[in-house]
């Protein structure tokens, strides 16, 4: 069964730039090998994440991503199952602020900061397809 999981945390002063690269090259060898894509979005203050793949597959790899101190606080958004992938060429596709102005955000919460814990599941997801397709019209 595909499934979709997002969920957001707060990054701990463990993490660095560096590490934020760490993640990217784990993630891009171990879902591969999963059969697991998404998404990662950090903007300093939070991750917000989106794993797509087997239900099994994203149950474990959520756990042990649970377990990881260079984050705390997690917060599951939603967990759906879904017919097809957003992000099928991506085994984990960063994405960050940097394409986005004020007016992306304010689409999708009338909060700025942005204030994951005040937006609904739908703008969450939203938001996050939003950065996608700015991230592709970018690097297009
Ligand atoms: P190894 O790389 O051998 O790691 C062994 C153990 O050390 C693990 O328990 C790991 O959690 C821990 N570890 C490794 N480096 C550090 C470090 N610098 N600081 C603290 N603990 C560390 N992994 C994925 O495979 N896919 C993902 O999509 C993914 N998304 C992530 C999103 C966030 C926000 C964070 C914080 C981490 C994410 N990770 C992801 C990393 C994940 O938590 C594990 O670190 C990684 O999967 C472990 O890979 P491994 O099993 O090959 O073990």
């Amino acid at each position: 069964m595909l499934t979709r999981l997002i969920y957001y945390s707060q990054g701990t002063d463990k993490l660095d730039m560096e590490g934020i690269k760490q993640i990217l090259k784990k993630s891009s060898s171990n879902n591969a090998n999963l059969g697991i894509t998404g998404s990662l979005y950090f903007n300093e203050t939070f991750f917000l994440q989106i794993l797509e793949g087997g239900r099994t597959e994203v149950s474990k790899l959520y756990t042990k991503i649970s377990q990881d101190t260079r984050h705390k606080n997690m917060v599951i958004v939603d967990v759906s199952s879904i017919s097809s992938r957003s992000f099928s060429d991506w085994a984990m596709l960063y994405l960050n602020e940097t394409n986005l102005n004020k007016n992306d955000i304010l689409k999708y919460t009338s909060n700025l900061p942005m204030d994951l814990n005040k937006m609904t599941s739908e703008n969450i997801l939203e938001f996050v397809l939003h950065a996608k397709k700015r991230s592709n019209q970018v690097s297009s």
